[in-house]
């Protein structure tokens, strides 16, 4: 089974408040919602506790801040960046005790900075590590999960982002719509999608694929990878034959649809799957 659901707040929303996205997807009949805190973490501690009962049958997770760099040249900019997952984490870990599903959060980790690639991927290693211990120590229960990236100077390729999550015992975020434009377009058929399954199964083993963070759009890309997101209708991205190689593969845990069109795309993603 796959939960379907939004990133941010459904353009249908009104007024555009958090708690009342819970009732539109509720309407609508799509289940998830991910926070997104692209330009910042805007709920408080307090706002957070008061969203909860609002929120019933809803997964929910949060997007971190984009300008989260893990690999930044600079000691403060590294800080800062911790600090943004860490302070996400912590509104997660509110929706958590509430119930267990709402535990991921997901976060780009940084850019090459035309670094060596193994180098960027042991820096990056080393410090999110870090905020798992913070995390630990501190008792805020969520799942850290690093995204795979759609542009060529982000770190996050599938076979990084696999292994930074088998190293590290945690788990991924796979944005399909990521890996098709950075791959310029080539992975975008049923056997591709069905091998990306396969690999993160023989990774993660079975938990990577019973508990899977999904995220589709349409999407263009050029030279360097992702361009912007487009709606489903609008990409050659083939989410039909994802769709179909996630059920045939038996995949389950949550999809977030990140189209400009946010819920009718979404909803479109969940009828479709369901009638395969
Ligand atoms: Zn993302």
């Amino acid at each position: 089974m796959l939960n379907f659901g939004t990133a941010g707040i459904p353009l249908s929303t009104k007024p555009r408040t958090t708690k009342n996205a819970f009732y539109t997807l509720r309407k609508m009949d799509l289940n998830a919602l991910e926070l997104a805190f692209v330009h910042g973490v805007n709920i408080k501690e307090k706002g957070a506790k008061e969203l909860v009962e609002h929120a019933r049958k809803i997964v929910v997770s949060a997007h971190a801040p984009y300008y989260i760099n893990l690999n930044a040249k600079e000691k403060e900019k590294i800080e800062r960046s911790i600090n943004h997952i860490i302070k996400t984490a912590e509104i997660i870990h509110i929706f958590n005790r509430y119930s267990d599903v709402n535990r991921n959060v997901v976060f780009h980790p940084g850019y090459y900075l035309k670094m060596d690639k193994k180098e960027v991927y042991r820096i990056i290693l080393k410090n999110i590590k870090r905020i798992l211990d913070y995390l630990k120590v501190n008792r805020i229960n969520v799942m850290l999960r690093p995204e795979t990236t759609g542009r060529v100077t982000q770190f996050g390729d599938l076979d990084e982002t696999l292994s930074l999550s088998q190293e590290l015992g945690i788990l991924p975020c796979i944005d399909f719509a990521h890996i098709y434009a950075r791959s310029m377009g080539k992975i975008n058929d049923y056997n591709s999608f069905y091998n990306i399954l396969e690999k993160v199964e023989n990774t993660l083993g079975k938990e990577g694929i019973y508990d899977m963070h999904i995220h589709i759009s349409g999407i263009e890309y050029g030279r360097g990878g992702e361009k912007n997101h487009l709606p489903l209708k609008e990409s050659k991205f083939n989410y039909r034959a994802l769709l179909k190689a996630l059920k045939d593969y038996g995949v389950k845990g949550t999809v977030i649809c990140e189209s400009p069109r946010l819920e009718y795309d979404a909803l479109i993603l969940k009828r479709e799957y369901q009638d395969l």
